[in-house]
């Protein structure tokens, strides 16, 4: 490669909103039902039904826009986008183009120790469509409209981003604000965060734009990364041919690890936007901004600040603690029920990451409620059991959120304190180990170690290791 080029990156990121009902119509939202089961007349585009907005879905725009610093539209409306797809009933989409209800915001990320902010374009409100089903078997395709008016916003970004790894950075950042504000569970692999990525490259030092792409299905922040890199590179190629970057959509194979066209611009649809005729404009009061203002909940970075405050725990700690909502929420239930904070984190960042990496689990994914954890720990503290019971308990509570007291109970995993019967396991045990005592008397100080295994074996586990060997210590 010849010369130098600078890869320009610019998002378009879809995101389910968590309304119990869907945008225009009192239907439920919940993933996954038996197909076209959550719907109505409204969202299966029947002839004479008529949309009503749900007051929710504006709310949580907005409180996504206050917390990416948008300027929020008091005047906005819907328009409705024309295009004819079989999983989209009333062959148009409610959308927003003309006036959007976020405007103007942006976003802090970090990479290699590297602040910058990233703009945020506009964000809009707009109905999500239903899904083709297409059975290879049959030879036919079946449609499915349960998400069909799911509520969505679409957050477009400035074309700020110049790595794979900025556009990580931002795509992490809006997942954390959206799931701390409780505006969506932003899954990936879901579909509740979807994100399209512009791509264009040139070479360092212009200012003008190259020709860019869209790339479209990617449901994996992996994909994501691989199909920037794969597609900078196909761009430099064909530069360096001295051919052209043709603008079009292209979708991305994550199993081939590579693009194809879609479509091309001279295919383009013009969708004949028009504003919907069957929805009244929406007027944001300044009390009602106030209000939505007001009940914005703790974002990371308060957290963060507030952690640090409260609670003696490394910086690192804290970091990982709030990198998941999910994780932050159990971190602070375990405490409300009288754990110690330091445990807690210790039993998350340890035990529980250790776990994550070993299922390929996502920290959003933890079920184990923070009643459990919380009773486990009690366990340690009283010595009912010892550390290597405990960190097995806490493998069936990852896994199950079982109980731990009633597991223990049930196993006969209580650690023996009775002394009496400790006292004569432990002389039994210097009984047929003559050598070992032997040593220990001579000054070998590690050989007190083996009779303290010896002990936990014949104890089956159930023992305090610090009890056993004080104990040892004491008659040897
Ligand atoms: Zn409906």
């Amino acid at each position: 490669m010849s010369k130098a080029y600078e890869t320009v990156i610019g998002l378009e990121v879809h995101v389910e909103l968590a309304t119990k009902t869907k945008i225009f119509c009192g239907c439920s939202t919940a993933f996954g039902g038996a197909p076209n089961t959550h719907t109505c007349p409204v969202c299966t585009g029947m002839p004479g039904s008529l949309p009503v907005l749900n007051k929710g879905v504006v709310e949580k725009a907005i409180a996504v826009g206050l917390a990416t610093n948008c300027t929020i539209t008091k005047n906005c409306k819907f328009d409705r986008k024309n295009y004819f797809y079989p999983d989209n009933p009333q062959n148009y989409q409610i959308s927003q183009l003309y006036y959007p209800i976020c405007r103007d915001g942006k976003v802090e990320i970090e990479v290699d120790g590297k602040k910058k902010f990233v703009g945020i374009h506009e964000i809009h409100m707009e109905e999500d469509a239903g899904k083709l089903v297409h059975d290879p078997y049959d030879d036919s395709s079946l449609v499915d409209f349960n998400r069909s008016g799911v509520p969505l916003i679409e957050i477009v970004s400035e074309p700020d981003m110049r790595s794979a790894e900025e556009v990580i950075a931002y795509l992490d950042k809006l997942r954390l604000i959206i799931q701390y504000l409780g505006a969506s569970d932003c899954k990936l692999n879901e579909g509740s965060m979807r994100a399209d990525v512009n791509l264009s490259i040139r070479e360092v030092g212009t200012e003008e734009f190259g020709t860019r792409t869209e790339m479209k299905n990617l449901n994996s922040f992996k994909a994501i990364a691989r199909a920037i890199e794969n597609e900078r590179e196909r761009q430099i190629d064909l530069l360096e041919e001295g051919k052209q970057v043709i603008q079009e959509t292209r979708r991305w194979d994550d199993t081939k690890g590579y693009s194809y066209a879609m479509r091309s611009k001279e295919d383009a649809q013009d969708y004949r936007y028009f504003p919907d005729p069957d929805l009244v404009p929406i007027i944001i009061s300044d009390e009602w901004l106030e209000e939505i203002r007001a009940k914005q909940p703790e974002l990371r970075a308060e957290k963060q600040a507030r952690y640090k405050e409260e609670y003696d725990i490394p910086e690192y700690d804290i970091d990982i603690l709030t990198s998941s909502k999910k994780m932050a929420d159990i971190f602070e239930e375990t405490i409300a029920l009288g754990a110690a904070p330091k445990k807690v984190s210790n039993w998350l960042m340890v035990e529980t990451m250790r776990l994550l990496k070993e299922h390929e689990m996502e920290a959003d994914e933890l079920a184990f409620s923070a009643a459990n954890l919380a009773k486990l720990i009690q366990l340690v503290e009283t010595k009912a059991i010892n550390g290597t019971v405990a960190k097995e308990v806490f493998e069936k509570v990852f896994a199950e959120d079982i109980d731990p007291e009633q597991y223990v109970e049930e196993h006969g995993l209580k650690s023996v304190n009775d002394e009496g019967a400790l006292r004569k396991v432990v002389e039994e045990v210097i009984a047929a180990n003559p050598q070992s005592v032997a040593d220990y008397r001579n000054g070998k100080e590690k050989a007190i170690g083996f009779l303290v295994g010896q002990t936990m074996k014949a104890m089956k586990g159930k023992a305090d290791p610090g009890t056993v060997n004080q104990m040892l210590k004491e008659l040897l």
